[in-house]
Parts: C-alpha cells; sequence; structure tokens
C-alpha cells in the first residue's frame, strides 16, 4: 500500500501544472515572487506529513480554484488508504468553496458520500446522495450508491423505487433485479398475507417474465392455498424460464401430482424432459422415485442400475444403493459410505458470476452480490476423481 503515496506528489504537480498559466499574471503583480506554497505541500507530503500537506492545499484553494482536479486526486488516494478522515476534511472544505461550478460541487458530493460510505456511515452517505437527487440533473453516480445503500439495508421498496429511476436515467434494464426486490417482499409476506404476495409476485413477473423465482414463490403460495393446478402452471413454465432451475421446481410438481393423483403424468413428463435434456440427474432421480412409489424398489432400481451406465452421476450412485441391492454385501457398505460422504460433501449450487459455490440456493449471491447469477449444478462421476485426489 505504501507505494500509492509515491503517487501523491505527481497528483500535485499536475494540478500545479494546470494552474501555472493562472500564476504568470499573479506572478507579474506580485514582482516575480513565486508563490513557494505548492512546493511546501509537495515536501509535507514527500515526508509522509499528511495532515500538514492537507493545510497548505486547503490555502491554496482559496487563491485558485483550478486546483479542484488535485484535491479530489489527493483526497481519493487518502480514501484508498483508509484514511477516511482526511479524505472527508478535504472533500468538505472543497464543498465549502463559493467559487466552484455546479457540476464540481456535485462531483465533490458524490465523493464526500463515498468516504461516508467507507467509513460504514451509511445513514449520511444516505442523506447526501438523497440531496444529490433533488439536483436539476442529479449525477448517476448518486442513483446507483443508493441502490447499494438499500441493498445492504434490505430496503427494498426504497430499492425498487431508485432501481426504476436508474433505468430512466441510464436507459440500463433493472427489470431483473426489480423483479428480485419484488420476490425478496413477496417473501415477507408469503405466510402473513397470501394477498400482498401475489400482487408482488405479479409485479415482480411484470418486471421480468423469465424470473424463476416469482414463478416458485407463486407456486409455493398456490400450494398452501390447495390450488394444485395453478401451482403446477407456474412451475411447468419454468423450463421457458431457464431451465437450469427445473431441479428446483421437481420436488414441488411430485407434491402437486401427488395431491391431484397424477403421478403417471408425472413420470411421462420426466421422461420426455430427459430426452430434451438427457444430463439432468435430478429428473432421471425423481423418475426413479415414481417408479418407485408405482412399481416398488426392485423395477426403480432396475431403471437407475441400466441408467447409470449411459449417465454416470454420484447421486445416481447413492440412490442406487440406498434402493438397497443386496447383491454384493461386502461392498455395498463400503460403497455406500463413499457416496455419503461426497453427496455431502458436494456443492450443488454454484454462482456463474464469480464462482461461489455452495450447499443452498441463494438468490443474492453472498460473495459477489450478483442477483440471479446462482445455479443449481448437477455433480457428475467425472467429478469423483477430484474430490477423492482431495479429500485428506
Ligand atoms: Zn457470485
Amino acid at each position: 500500500m505504501e507505494w500509492l503515496f509515491l503517487l501523491l506528489p505527481i497528483a500535485a504537480l499536475s494540478g500545479w501544472l494546470a494552474a501555472r498559466k493562472h500564476y504568470k499574471i499573479h506572478l507579474k503583480i506580485s514582482g516575480g515572487a513565486f508563490d513557494p506554497e505548492y512546493f511546501k505541500g509537495l515536501n509535507y507530503l514527500l515526508n509522509e506529513q499528511p495532515d500538514k500537506a492537507i493545510d497548505v492545499f486547503i490555502r491554496l484553494l482559496e487563491v485558485n480554484s483550478d486546483t479542484v482536479e488535485t484535491h479530489l486526486a489527493l483526497a481519493n488516494l487518502f480514501r484508498r488508504r483508509g484514511e477516511t478522515d482526511r479524505a472527508i476534511r478535504i472533500h468538505q472544505n472543497l464543498i465549502a468553496r463559493p467559487s466552484l461550478t455546479p457540476q464540481q460541487r456535485d462531483q465533490a458530493l458524490v465523493e464526500l458520500g463515498l468516504d461516508y460510505m467507507n467509513a460504514g456511515v451509511l445513514d449520511r452517505a444516505e442523506q447526501l446522495f438523497l440531496e444529490l437527487l433533488n439536483k436539476p440533473s442529479p449525477p448517476i453516480e448518486a442513483s446507483q450508491q443508493l441502490l447499494r445503500i438499500y441493498q445492504q439495508e434490505k430496503k427494498w421498496l426504497q430499492a425498487i423505487e431508485i432501481a426504476k429511476k436508474i433505468q430512466i436515467q441510464s436507459q440500463e434494464n433493472m427489470g431483473e433485479i426489480i423483479a428480485q426486490f419484488y420476490c425478496e417482499l413477496a417473501e415477507q409476506q408469503l405466510t402473513i398475507n397470501s394477498h400482498d404476495a401475489k400482487s408482488l409476485l405479479k409485479k415482480a413477473h411484470t418486471h421480468d417474465h423469465k424470473c424463476v423465482r416469482a414463478a416458485l414463490l407463486s407456486a409455493e403460495l398456490h400450494i398452501n392455498a390447495n390450488n394444485f393446478r395453478k401451482a403446477q402452471k407456474f412451475l411447468l413454465n419454468i423450463e421457458q424460464q431457464n431451465h437450469h432451475y427445473i431441479s428446483e421446481a421437481l420436488p414441488k410438481l411430485l407434491e402437486c401430482h401427488q395431491r391431484l393423483n397424477t403421478l403417471p403424468a408425472f413420470g411421462n413428463w420426466l421422461q420426455a424432459l430427459l430426452i430434451s435434456y438427457p444430463n439432468m440427474t435430478s429428473a432421471r432421480l425423481m423418475l426413479t422415485h415414481i417408479i418407485q412409489l408405482q412399481q416398488g424398489s426392485q423395477t426403480a432400481h432396475d431403471y437407475l442400475y441400466k441408467q447409470l451406465h449411459s449417465h454416470p452421476s454420484i447421486e445416481g450412485l447413492h440412490s442406487l444403493i440406498s434402493l438397497g441391492d443386496t447383491s454384493h454385501p461386502d461392498i455395498i457398505p463400503l460403497l455406500k459410505n463413499i457416496t455419503t460422504t461426497l453427496v455431502r460433501r458436494g456443492h450443488r449450487y454454484t454462482c456463474k458470476h464469480c464462482g461461489f459455490s455452495g450447499k443452498s440456493m441463494h438468490w443474492h449471491c453472498p460473495s459477489c452480490k450478483q442477483w440471479g447469477t446462482i445455479m443449481p449444478a448437477e455433480v457428475h462421476i467425472s467429478s469423483l476423481e477430484t474430490f477423492l485426489e482431495s479429500s485428506p
């Protein structure tokens, strides 16, 4: 981090060069005596006395507002070094100058807000960015930072409002994340007020008709109200929305079919699904489960055993053993041991944005904070060796 300090004199020097033109006039008036303040400031910086350097630069600003860029650059460097209080001091001083242009003042205000964010004083940052929004042409950074604050504080209604503003201001499509915010609100209402939850989910769908989360939540609402056909409609639509998430819908679909007494139809649907997506382990295991329910464990075992030759998977192997083949009594307990460990250790959910992986579904990635980037992964036998190698 120390090398950053070497940049300070360079930043100061560029400001000095920009200001030199101005000084020529000043020099003539004062009879050729060169204002030595800049060198004094540089000297303090070189001698690692930043507070004295800040004093010099603040004094200089009163002489010449061409140095605004220099002050912003210096404050930025302080903030990046984690010296937020120094950055705040420079920015507050800048803002107090009447000679700033409106754009320069806005920029300094945005920077001051970022200082507050860095210092963790979110309410002051929020206040400042909100004031900026009231300006005739508010800087887009103000809205973007407010969006960050509201997500961090889980203020979803405010997050929705600000995301809509950004969409209008920047033409950027915010539909996907607005839908996620509505889902967050709907989830809170799910067991409290199903009517409100339903209308929130409708809004989520309006903003992003491919929102799988809204479909899953809608299905949950309908299942809770014993409307299994309506729930099914939402769940089946997920294949069109994003087929990577079908595995999330399968347990709910099973519940619907069981309650409607239509398990054979579910089996047929799964078979068709496996023709479209032959590697979908979750569908293969669900089909095995249906066969077991309808025709018993032996038939289910025979089906899965055959399937595992063409489509090997750890989870498939685990299910096969759980179905109870007793023909090799010595090998089975050992194999079961291995597969139990593998299934327990395997991370089923992976973020396609940052690579984060975990055991449970997150719609908001805990690592990179992106929405809707985590997907259920199918664990295949090909990863078996890696698992075994990495185990102690
Ligand atoms: Zn991520």
